[in-house]
């Protein structure tokens, strides 16, 4: 098969997916976008993609993400940043990222503010949400959230929009990802605009959606098992 037939047809499997869980759960199809994540794969994948109607993609690594974002610079598209986030990374990802998903501590908000200021651009920032009670895997506890989601009231260069969360290994996502939810809504009572719920995988897309999700991170079952 092409591979841009398999990337069609992969595409409509998951539109089909997200089409039928969005009825089940009462969730208007508007309210949610779809995020290619496109890490380990060469940029013609993103280029093929873009041609079926993409225009969110997500990678991991600094490097990678960079040299994609430079041979694909008059690609009209929006980047998403959502690996773990370090300091010394952040003048690199504030030059090409559009959403920086993965922010957990006060040192990176600030840092990435200051970063886009010296890149003269605007970034989205969401707050990464522990969900397994293990902040060492990434993500601020639950219980700290609010707190934390403060400093960007502080950063001029910065819109804060909302929150994201990976499912954890040892619980039960829906149980999870309805505590995300809870997060978030919290989080808008204090920041009506930060209404993003970064959410849902691959496997898990459904369970994010019933729970408020309104951006999934889709890789595998869009471009096929990473090596
Ligand atoms: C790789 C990755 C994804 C995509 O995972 P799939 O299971 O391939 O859909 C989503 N979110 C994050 C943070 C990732 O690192």
């Amino acid at each position: 098969m092409n591979r841009i037939d398999e990337l069609q047809q992969n595409l409509l499997d998951i539109n089909n997916r997200i089409q039928a869980a969005c009825k089940e759960f009462g969730r208007n199809i508007e309210d949610v976008k779809l995020i290619a994540v496109t890490k380990t794969w060469p940029a013609s994948d993103i280029q093929l993609l873009h041609s079926l109607g993409i225009r969110d993609f997500g990678e991991s690594r600094d490097q990678e993400a960079m040299s994609k974002v430079e041979e694909l610079k008059d690609l009209q598209a929006s980047w998403h940043f959502i690996g773990q986030v370090q300091s010394n990374k952040l003048n690199h990802i504030a030059k090409y990222a559009d959403v920086v998903h993965a922010l957990d501590r006060e040192k990176v908000i600030t840092g990435l503010d200051a970063a886009a200021a010296k890149a003269g651009r605007r970034i989205t920032g969401l707050l990464q949400i522990s969900l397994d009670g293990d902040e060492s895997r990434g993500g601020v506890a639950v219980g700290k959230a609010l707190q934390l989601a403060e400093v960007f009231t502080a950063c001029s260069n910065l819109d804060f929009g909302g929150v994201m969360a990976v499912a954890p290994l040892n619980r039960d996502t829906n149980e999870a990802f309805a505590r995300l939810q809870e997060v978030a809504q919290d989080i808008q009572a204090k920041f009506p605009k930060a209404r993003m719920i970064s959410a849902g995988m691959s496997s898990d897309l459904e369970i994010a959606l019933k729970n408020g999700a309104t951006h999934l991170r889709i890789g595998s079952a869009l471009l096929g098992n990473r090596e």
